[in-house]
C-alpha cells in the first residue's frame, strides 16, 4: 500500500502528519516488534519529510523523527545511559545518492591532512537486519548489555544477552594484549533463517500465532520479561564496532578492529571488505543484492565505512548519524497492501487452493496483485481474513507469499475466512484429503479441472504447444470444442477460424502447433497427462524405461517399483490412473493420434519392449482384468499379430485368466497343457514378448522372459 504522496496538503500540514504517523510507526517498530507500515514507506515518508523541513527551515527541529534516533526506552527493563551515543545511519537508495556521499566524504577530507594515493580507503559490510546492541566488559568479563534505545538511553537487557550463546561472556584476552579494563563492543543481534523457521514451526504446532519476520521476531524475543524464552529463541550475533573514541587502544583502522574482535571472541561477518576504489563498493554491492537470498540470515544493504579512525574522527557525526559511514539500501522485499478478498482456485488434480487478491503493489522488483495462501491450515495459521492490510514478501525468484496481516489496521467487525464447502467452479461439494491438508473437487468433469488438465498439457514442460495459453483453452472448452487432450487432434482450421478472436493465420498456426506436438517424446506427454506425483523428473524416469504410451499403460507397479526413483505413490498413483475406464479412453486416442508413441531409433531399441510380435500366436481372454477390459486386452494382442479365439483348443498359447475366470476354459487349458497367464504376467508379455524359440514352443507361464537389449534389437 502506498502511503507516501499526497501532494497537495499545505506543507506545514503535510509535515505535521508525517512526523505523527513516524512516530507512531516508530512506536511500534521500536516499543512493540511489530511494525504497521513497511521499511519501504517508512524510508519514503521519512525522506519526503526530510526534504519538506529543508524547505520549510525546519531541519534542526530536535524533536522530528528525521533527527531523532529509534525510540524512547519502554519502561520495560531498567534504563542504560550509554557512555557514547549508539547512532543510526544516514541511507541512499541509489548509486548515484553513493557517489554523491563518496563525494561528500571525500570533499570533506581534502586539505585537512595528508591522504593515501587513491583518496581514503573504506570497508564494505553487510547491512544485517536485526538489532543494535552494546555490550560492555570488564576485565574482559561482560556485565552489561543495553538495547540502542532513543541513541542516548537504552534498555538493561543484560540477563537476557547472557543467555545468547554467539555472545562472549568472557573475552580471550591473551589474545588482546594491552587492552583497556573496561571496553565496549556494538554489533547485531539477529535470528537466522533456520532459528526463524524452526521457531515458526514450534509457535504453529502449539496453535500460537507465527511471526511476520526474523528481524521483529529477534527484536522480540531478546526483550523478553524471561530470559529462558531468549535462549529458546537461538538469537545470532554479529560484533561490527570497538568503540573507542578517545583512540586507547592501539589501532589505527577499523579493519584492524574487526581482526581484534575477531581474535578476542567476536563473531565477525566474513564478508567484509577493504577497498578504495568507488567501482568496489558498487560491485560489491551487486553481488549481494542478488546474492543476499543465499546467506542464512536477513540484510536490507551493504554499509560502508571509512575505513582510519583518524578520519572517521576528523569527519564526525550528526546529531543522529556518523559522517563517516553510509547504508546502501537494497530495494524492499516486503510491502504493505490490502488484501482484497480470497478466491479459492481449481487446479488440474482437482486441489482447491486458496489465493489472495491483493492492491498491486510493487515488491521484489515486480507488480504483485495475488498471492497463494496455499492452503486451509495455512489461511488459519497466518490468519489473514479479506479486508487486512497484510505484509506480503517476494524475495528474489521466489513467488510472492503473504507474511501475515498487520492487526493495527483490523476492523471489529473482521471475521475468519472459512473455507468454501463446494467447488467455485462446478460447486461439487469439496473434500478433504485424508492425512492431508488439501481440499480437493471430486467431479473429474469440472470445467476448472478440464482447462487446467489441457493447459497442463500444452504447457511448456510438457507437450509445448505454442499459442494454447488458459485463454484460449477456456475458450475452446466452452465451444464444447475440447474436453480433453486427446479433443484437441480433431481441430481442424475450419472449426477453430470459425471462434471470436481466431484469425485464419492464428487457427492454422494452433493446428499445425498441435499436430507437431504428436512427436514429443513420452517423458513430456506423462508430464502432460496431470498424473499426480508424476512431475517431470518422475516423468523421464519412466519413460527411459518404457519409452511408449501404448507400453507404459499396462506396466504393473512392482515393475514401475523396480525403477530408480520411482516409489510406491509414484508407481501407484500410474498404475491407477492407467486403470481408470475415462482415461483408458483417452489413452486409446492420443494413441491413435499417434501420441506418446514416437521414439529415436537408438532408444527405442535400447529400451526393449517395442515392436513385441506375436504373429501366429492365439490367445482367449477371461475373466476381468484391472488395467484394462477384455475388448483393450484383445485389441494389445492383435495389435501386435496376436489371434484371439474365444474359445480353448489344441491351438491356443495362452490363456489370460483375470479375476472370476470362466471355470470351463480354465480346465480345459489344465487339460490341454496350454499356459495360463495372470494379469501381470500377460501386461510383461505383452511389453517384453516371448522368447522366440525356432518351434514356437512358449512353455510354462514363466516362459514368459525378459528380452536382452541384443535380442529385441535384432529382432526388429
Ligand atoms: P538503519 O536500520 O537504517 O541503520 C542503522 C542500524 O543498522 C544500526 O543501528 C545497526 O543496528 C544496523 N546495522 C546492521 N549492520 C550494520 C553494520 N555492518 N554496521 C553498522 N550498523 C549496522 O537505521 P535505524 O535507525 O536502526 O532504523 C531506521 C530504519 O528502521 C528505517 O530506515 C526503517 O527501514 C526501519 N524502521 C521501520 C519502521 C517501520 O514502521 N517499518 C519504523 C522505524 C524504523
Amino acid at each position: 500500500m502506498s502511503n507516501v504522496p499526497v501532494p497537495d496538503q499545505e506543507p506545514l500540514k503535510r509535515i505535521a502528519e508525517l512526523r505523527s504517523r513516524l512516530r507512531d510507526a516508530s512506536d511500534a517498530y521500536y516499543g512493540q516488534d511489530s511494525p504497521i507500515l513497511s521499511d519501504a514507506d517508512y524510508d519514503a515518508m521519512l525522506r519526503e519529510l526530510a526534504a519538506l523541513e529543508v524547505d520549510q527551515n525546519l531541519a534542526s527541529d530536535p524533536t522530528s523523527p528525521t533527527t531523532t534516533i529509534g525510540a524512547e526506552p519502554s519502561g520495560r527493563f531498567p534504563a542504560v545511559r550509554h557512555s557514547r551515543p549508539m547512532m543510526s545511519l544516514d541511507n541512499v537508495f541509489s548509486p548515484d545518492e553513493l557517489d554523491r556521499w563518496f563525494d561528500r566524504v571525500e570533499g570533506s577530507l581534502e586539505g585537512t591532512g595528508p591522504l593515501q594515493d587513491g583518496g581514503p580507503w573504506y570497508v564494505f559490510e553487510l547491512k544485517i537486519d536485526g538489532l543494535a546492541i552494546s555490550l560492555r566488559y570488564d576485565h574482559g568479563t561482560l556485565v552489561g548489555a543495553a538495547t540502542r534505545g532513543n541513541g542516548l538511553v537504552g534498555e538493561d537487557v543484560t540477563a537476557n544477552v547472557i543467555e545468547i550463546d554467539a555472545i562472549p561472556k568472557a573475552l580471550n584476552r591473551e589474545f588482546g594484549g594491552s587492552l583497556p579494563p573496561t571496553l565496549e563492543v556494538r554489533g547485531e543481534i539477529y535470528m537466522s533463517h533456520s532459528a526463524f523457521s524452526d521457531l515458526n514451526e514450534r509457535q504453529g504446532r502449539q496453535g500460537l500465532p507465527v511471526f511476520a519476520n526474523p528481524r521483529n521476531s529477534a527484536a522480540g524475543s531478546l526483550r523478553q520479561k524471561d530470559p529462558t524464552v531468549t535462549k529458546e529463541r537461538q538469537l545470532s550475533f554479529w560484533a561490527y564496532q570497538l568503540v573507542d573514541d578517545e583512540g586507547v587502544v592501539p589501532l589505527s583502522t577499523h579493519y584492524e578492529a574487526l581482526a581484534l574482535l575477531r581474535g578476542l571472541g567476536f563473531p565477525v561477518n566474513e564478508h567484509v571488505v577493504r577497498f578504495q576504489m568507488r567501482s568496489e563498493a558498487r560491485r560489491l554491492l551487486d553481488v549481494w543484492e542478488h546474492e543476499r537470498h543465499n546467506l542464512d540470515y536477513d540484510i536490507d544493504g551493504g554499509v560502508i565505512k571509512v575505513d582510519e579512525l583518524e578520519l572517521r574522527r576528523q569527519l564526525g557525526s550528526t546529531t543522529r548519524a556518523p559522517r563517516w559511514a553510509i547504508a546502501y539500501k537494497f530495494p524492499p522485499e516486503e510491502q504493505q497492501t490490502l488484501l482484497r478478498e480470497i478466491l479459492v482456485s481449481v487446479g488440474r488434480t482437482g486441489r482447491a487452493t486458496p489465493f489472495a487478491v491483493l492492491d498491486p503493489v510493487f515488491v521484489g522488483g515486480s507488480t504483485v496483485s495475488m498471492a497463494t495462501l496455499h492452503n486451509e491450515d495455512q489461511v488459519r495459521l497466518k490468519d489473514v481474513r479479506p479486508g487486512d492490510v497484510v505484509i506480503v514478501r517476494k524475495a528474489g525468484d521466489v513467488i510472492p507469499e503473504i507474511v501475515g496481516p498487520v492487526l493495527h489496521y483490523r476492523q471489529d467487525s473482521s471475521r475468519p475466512w472459512s473455507f468454501p464447502t463446494t467447488c467455485p467452479s462446478c460447486s461439487t461439494k469439496l473434500e478433504r484429503i485424508e492425512g492431508e491438508s488439501d481440499f480437493r473437487c471430486p467431479n473429474r468433469n469440472c470445467p476448472a479441472q478440464v482447462v487446467q488438465r489441457i493447459v497442463q498439457y500444452g504447457s511448456r514442460s510438457a507437450l509445448d504447444i505454442e499459442g494454447l495459453g488458459e485463454q484460449r483453452v477456456e475458450q475452446l472448452v466452452e465451444a464444447n470444442l475440447v474436453r480433453d487432450p486427446a479433443d484437441l487432434y480433431d481441430l481442424t482450421v475450419e472449426v477453430v477460424s470459425g471462434l471470436e478472436r481466431f484469425g485464419a493465420l492464428s487457427a492454422e498456426q494452433l493446428v499445425m502447433e498441435i499436430s507437431r506436438s504428436r512427436t514429443r517424446p513420452l517423458d513430456r506427454v506423462l508430464t502432460g497427462l496431470s498424473i499426480r506425483h508424476v512431475g517431470a523428473v518422475a516423468a523421464a524416469t519412466l519413460a527411459s524405461r518404457f519409452p511408449r504410451l501404448s507400453e507404459i499403460r499396462y506396466v504393473d507397479e512392482e515393475s514401475l517399483l523396480a525403477l530408480d526413483g520411482i516409489g510406491e505413490t509414484i508407481a501407484r498413483s500410474v498404475r491407477e490412473y492407467f486403470n481408470d475406464p475415462t482415461n483408458r479412453g483417452l489413452i486409446d486416442r492420443l494413441i491413435d493420434h499417434g501420441v506418446g508413441e514416437y521414439v529415436e531409433e537408438s532408444e527405442e531399441a535400447f529400451n526393449s519392449g517395442v515392436g513385441v510380435d506375436l504373429t501366429g500366436v492365439t490367445f482367449v481372454v477371461t475373466g476381468v482384468l484391472e488395467s484394462m477390459s477384455r475388448d483393450e486386452a484383445q485389441r494389445e494382442i492383435r495389435r501386435r499379430g496376436g489371434k484371439v479365439t474365444s474359445s480353448v483348443s489344441a491351438k491356443t498359447k495362452f490363456v489370460v485368466a483375470g479375476q472370476e475366470p470362466g471355470v470351463s476354459k480354465i480346465s480345459k487349458a489344465e487339460s490341454l497343457s496350454v499356459s495360463i497367464l495372470d494379469e501381470t504376467q500377460f501386461l510383461e508379455l505383452l511389453r517384453v514378448g516371448v522368447t522366440l524359440a525356432p518351434d514356437r514352443d512358449f512353455g510354462e507361464p514363466e516362459g514368459v522372459s525378459t528380452k536382452s537389449r541384443e535380442q529385441s534389437a535384432g529382432q526388429r
